[in-house]
């Protein structure tokens, strides 16, 4: 079942990397088929298959010899790794379809975030429905759980609104930008209005270490600005996995 859920895992992976290439360059996801970016010739089925053909093709376009960036295997198998992992701990559960959904999004969001500094409104907007819609364990029923759930996103979206306003005012500098924003709306649907602290407290945490081990080994000096969305995928997942293991520490 593992190595089911592993190949579900590449065909999604796959997937992203067509987001990440596509949704920055304002190209749609569905049409055209895959093609190459330097000859944009079509590329055929069995020259599609994921990590596989990769290896097979040594990393290069069959018509044109153009090198295809190491990024695509690397995200197919960042995924099928990742749902694998998930699936190893909560099997066929609610949980792994929750976690499931936040892990694909923050390979998705980290391949477009770190490169563009952007994150689409497509993968904010689909990530909140889901998060509104997917089925939680809310006592008094479905309808009920929708409602707290968008309630707690756009709650949770309106205090960090006001919140990146009044401190680029103050400090005349963006602090967060508005795709950040709309990013912890989406994720709070999933979390909760009172995993806000937790969000950007762990973000922050995250992206620091992160930040440090990057400036020591390129040995940069000065403030860098760093992409924000890996860091808030990130927190959530964490606060998702942990929040009821440290019931009293999340509370
Ligand atoms: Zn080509």
């Amino acid at each position: 079942m593992i190595f089911v859920v592993f190949l579900l895992g590449l065909m999604f992976g796959s997937f992203a990397n067509v987001l990440i290439y596509r949704l920055p360059n304002n190209i749609s996801p569905v049409f055209p088929r895959s093609f190459c970016p330097n000859c944009r010739q079509p590329i055929k089925w069995f020259d599609n298959i994921p990590v596989l053909s990769f290896l097979l093709l040594k990393g290069k376009c069959r018509r044109c010899g153009a090198l295809i960036s190491i990024r695509y295997p690397l995200v197919e198998l960042a995924v099928a790794i990742g749902f694998s992992a998930i699936f190893y701990f909560y099997g066929v559960s609610e949980k792994f379809l929750t976690i499931s959904i936040l892990f694909f999004y923050a390979v998705a969001i980290s391949g477009i975030d770190i490169e563009y500094r952007i994150i689409p409104d497509e993968l904010n907007i689909t990530l909140f429905i889901f998060g509104v819609f997917l089925p939680k364990s809310f006592q008094n029923g479905y309808l009920r759980g929708v409602f707290l759930s968008a309630g707690a996103g756009l709650a949770a979206g309106a205090v960090l609104f006001l919140l990146a306003v009044f401190f680029s005012k103050i400090f005349r500098q963006e602090a967060m930008g508005m795709g950040d924003v709309k990013l912890i709306t989406a994720l709070a649907s999933f979390t909760g209005f009172s995993s806000i602290f937790w969000l950007i407290f762990l973000s922050s945490v995250f992206g620091s270490i992160v930040g440090i081990a990057v400036k020591l080994i390129k040995r940069q000096k000065g403030f860098t600005q760093i992409a924000f969305g890996p860091y808030l995928c990130l927190a959530a997942i964490f606060y998702e996995i942990f929040s009821n293991k440290l019931p009293h520490l999340f509370s």
